[in-house]
């Protein structure tokens, strides 16, 4: 708990998301999600809906575009498709995400890896949230928290393997009442997650003033 803002807050829930699996819950404006890789070099996708019009949702292009970077990090807020702050990251512990390169799909991986019934990330999203009544087109494209696609002044983009240690972590503030999903990257094809999926603990908390 050394780098907090918020040094005293109540627990609303802690879990731990397993390797190649998935996440959703509400989260009221005013709560933080930190989301922790715990053996480091592991990728969570993060989207989030408004909790109450799920037309709404996150917009990694707003984002990048009202940030006026691609390297979201500590200060910079999650923009919605109506341009809202969502949330705003409160802590970075690793300083690297990535807001273009999408999430893995089947699709992607029959394309680029000639394989198919792979574990991915929309499959993921779409199990998710099911229970809430989002359905596969409504989900968008996410915020990948220790993603690392570093862009060359080419413009050549590379998916290259996290500089996530263990126990670094995220922090994001909701700015509205909020639908938030997870998936625990499963692709294993690209060093995305250095070819070895692993767990990310979630922690959400109510600050305490
Ligand atoms: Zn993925």
């Amino acid at each position: 708990m050394e780098d907090l803002k918020c040094t005293k807050f109540n627990t609303v829930e802690e879990q731990v998301i397993p390797p190649r699996g998935f996440y959703a819950r509400h989260i009221y404006k005013g709560q933080v999600i930190r989301i922790t890789d715990l053996e480091g070099q592991q990728v969570p996708d993060f989207i989030c809906f408004n909790r109450y019009n799920h037309v709404e949702k996150i917009s990694v292009n707003n984002t990048l575009l009202i940030n006026g970077n691609i390297y979201a990090t500590t200060g910079h807020v999650l923009y919605s498709t109506h341009c809202n702050p969502m949330f705003t990251i409160i802590n970075d512990t690793c300083g690297r995400h990535d807001l273009i390169c999408g999430s893995c799909s089947e699709y992607s991986n029959a394309l680029r890896y000639k394989v198919r019934g792979t574990p991915n990330c929309r499959d993921n999203m779409i199990s998710a949230l099911a229970p809430y009544g989002v359905c596969e087109a409504e989900i968008p494209y996410s915020f990948n928290i220790f993603m690392n696609c570093p862009v060359s002044l080419d413009g050549s983009i590379s998916i290259q393997e996290p500089i996530s240690k263990p126990g670094d972590f995220i922090e994001l503030q909701a700015e509205m009442d909020c639908l938030i999903a997870i998936s625990n990257c499963p692709q294993e094809r690209n060093p995305c997650n250095a070819f070895n999926p692993t767990a990310l603990a979630v922690l959400v908390y109510d600050p305490i003033a």
